[in-house]
Order: C-alpha cells, then structure tokens, then sequence
C-alpha cells in the first residue's frame, strides 16, 4: 500500500471549516447560556428531537441505504422526503456523499483511497477528512451513474445550499413564530440539533472504525458498536454493514434496534418502498461461523499443543465445510432447475425444507461451538 498522503499539502476548506466551526461554537456557548438565562419552551424541545430524527432517517436511510447501497427501491414521494430530511443535516447533496460513501466501502482502510479512513487517525477519520481538500476526498463522479438519472437526486444537487437555508434557518424560525419562541426553537432545533446530528453521523466513520465487535468480518476495520447504533438510529451495526452492504438492515438480528431498518419496513408495508433486499440468512450464518472457527484457532495455536481441541475444532470445521458444499450444490440445483423452467410447487417446497435443514445445521453448530469456545477460553 502507498503513502503518499504522508507528504501532501492539501488547501483549506474554508466553507466547511466556518460551518462547522461557528455552529460547533454557537452550540457549546450561545445554546447554554440561552438555556440558562431565558430557558427554552417545550415546542423547542418537540422540534429539536423532531428534526433529529427526522435527519437521522434522511442520511441513514436516503442518502446511506437507499441511494450509496440501493439495499431497496422508493416511491418519488419518498425519495423527496429523504432528500430534504438528508439535506437538511448539511452533509453535502445525496451526490457527494455517495460519491465519497461508495469509494470508502470499496476502497476501506486504504490510506490513500478511502475519503475517511480510521488508518490517519481519529480526528481525520471524524472531521479532518473535511477541513481540507485532500486528494482522498477527490470526487469520481464515475461512481455514481445510477444517481445522476434519479431527477430527484439532480434536483437536490443544484438546489443544494437554497435547501440547507430554506430547512436550518426558515424553518426554524417560521415555527418559532408560530410558537412564540423564535430564539429557543433556533437556537434547539436550529443550531444544536445541526451539531449535534453531525457529530454522531461522523461518529460512524471514527468511532465505529476503533471500538466494538466484529462478528461477521476482521477484513476491515468496521465495527458492530451497539451504543453508537443507539445515537445513529441503527448505523452502528457497521461490521455487519461492510460485510453485506446491500442488505437494507444494519441491525440484522430482529432484537437490534435500527430505528431505519424498522422505517424502511414500515414504508414498504405503506407501498412506499419495495424490493427490500436481504442476505440470505445461510450466508449471515456462515460468515459469522468462519468468524468463530478463525478465533478458536487462532487461540489453539497460540497456546501450549492441546490435541484434544485440535481434532474436536478440526471435526467441527469439516462439518461446516460439508454443509457449505451441500449449500452450494443446491443453489445450483436451483439455478438449474428454473432455467430448465421445471420447478414446480412440489420442488420449490422440497427446496425450501433443505435450506432450512441447512440452515438449522449452521445455527447447531454455532451452539456446539459456543460451548467449545467457552471452555476453550475459560
Ligand atoms: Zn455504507
Ligand atoms: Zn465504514
């Protein structure tokens, strides 16, 4: 891997480095101190929480799973609503970001590559990467054909900064005088609600590249953080996600709180969205097994020879091996069989009762091996 990043002089940013550095200020300064002299109304505790949500769901499920993944398709009016609830939280148009998005996930931890990546460090993983104009975050518009034909996507890119003052500083103010609290519906839903959304997204590309699990996936640094998934209404699960990046879940188990997960159903049960798309379950299983198998041997290894856990760990890998060839073969049978257009209801249903049986030999396994680990690490 090169390093030439190491010797690169890049140019202020000087638009991004003011925004981010005034609102930052005003919210640590101007929002208490106004909290404390004049105290806020509860309308701007409702907009502030409102609008947090609401740009949570616009970058997560717009701008991250449906247009940098196309994990589902949207209805136009869907579409729109994400456009303006991702714009709104001032993270550059759909366009960009997904520019910028797309290369990190093919190009991740690669110094010179990846826009924001964990291998320069903290800060420059969070927020550096923006302050200045890196040859990292140079935009390939080759990336993105799909989106340019998206009127939608188009529309946003050129109307861009009328949209971000339009949502940050109208809007505010316009309910502000609706409710008669001008300054602490600004000053909330405005100003620390902007900060305080931008500081948990840029939180995925720092933090959940540093600490958390890795359950599916060591290829990359991308981690599973479920704390972070909690401020990011989902995001965190972020190991899963680079290791399945077009599953419209990020929190795949069912009990993982992913707040867009949960809204990308919902609007697929309203008709607003379709064709959600989802790894299928056998390879979820698969990848998290040859996770459990790579650690357990890697501790084998590195302790004092054990041949009893040898040749039990070396039974148990051979039978996973068998059941991802059984696996295998019959996706081909299957694959086979519908270009010969012979399946019929009576085969589909035999097919399905063996992808379960395999399925439930993987989820064995992963038990069996849960006790093996435990007393292997004990
Ligand atoms: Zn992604
Ligand atoms: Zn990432």
């Amino acid at each position: 891997m090169t390093e030439n990043y190491k010797s690169e002089k890049a140019p202020i940013n000087w638009v991004v480095t003011v925004v981010l550095g005034l609102t930052f200020l005003a919210a640590i300064t101007i929002v208490p101190w106004y909290g404390i002299a004049q105290g806020f109304s509860g309308w701007a505790w409702v907009f502030f929480v409102g609008f947090l949500i609401i740009n949570g769901v616009g970058i997560g499920s717009g701008y991250h799973r449906l247009w940098s993944h196309r994990a589902y398709e949207a209805h136009w009016l869907l579409r729109l609503f994400l456009a303006f609830a991702g714009g709104m939280a001032i993270q550059n148009s759909i366009l960009v970001w997904c520019i910028r998005h797309r290369i990190h996930h093919r190009d991740v931890d690669d110094n010179d590559k990846d826009p924001y990546s964990i291998g320069r460090g903290f800060w420059f993983a969070h927020i550096g990467w923006m302050l200045k104009d890196y040859a990292s975050g140079k935009l390939d518009w080759s990336v993105v054909p799909d989106l340019e034909r998206d009127p939608i996507v188009a529309l946003q890119h050129k109307y861009y900064w009328s949209l971000v003052l339009l949502s940050n500083v109208v809007l505010p103010v316009l309910l502000g005088v609706l409710v008669g609290d001008i300054w602490g519906v600004f000053l909330l839903a405005g100003v620390l609600r902007l900060v305080l959304s931008h500081h948990v997204t840029f939180f995925i590309n720092s933090l959940c590249h540093m600490w958390g699990s890795r359950p599916f996936s060591d290829e990359n640094t991308a981690r599973d953080n479920w704390f972070l998934a909690m401020v990011t209404y989902g995001e965190g699960y972020h190991n899963f996600h680079h290791a399945f990046q077009s599953d419209y879940r990020n929190g795949v188990r069912w009990w993982q709180y992913d707040i867009n997960k949960w809204f990308i159903a919902a609007c697929s049960g309203l008709g607003l969205a379709k064709n959600l798309k989802r790894v299928p379950d056998f390879k979820i299983q698969r990848a998290r097994l040859s996770m459990v198998f790579k650690r357990a041997q890697a501790r084998i290894d590195g302790a004092a020879e054990n041949p009893r856990w040898r040749s039990l760990l070396e039974t148990e890998y051979a039978q996973f091996k068998e059941t991802i060839n059984q696996w295998q073969q019959l996706q081909l049978e299957r694959v086979q069989q519908s270009r010969q257009k012979l399946v019929e209801v009576i085969d589909q249903s035999t097919l399905k009762a063996r992808y379960r049986e395999l399925e439930k030999d993987l989820k064995l396994q992963r038990k069996r091996l849960a006790l093996l680990t435990a007393q292997l690490y004990a």
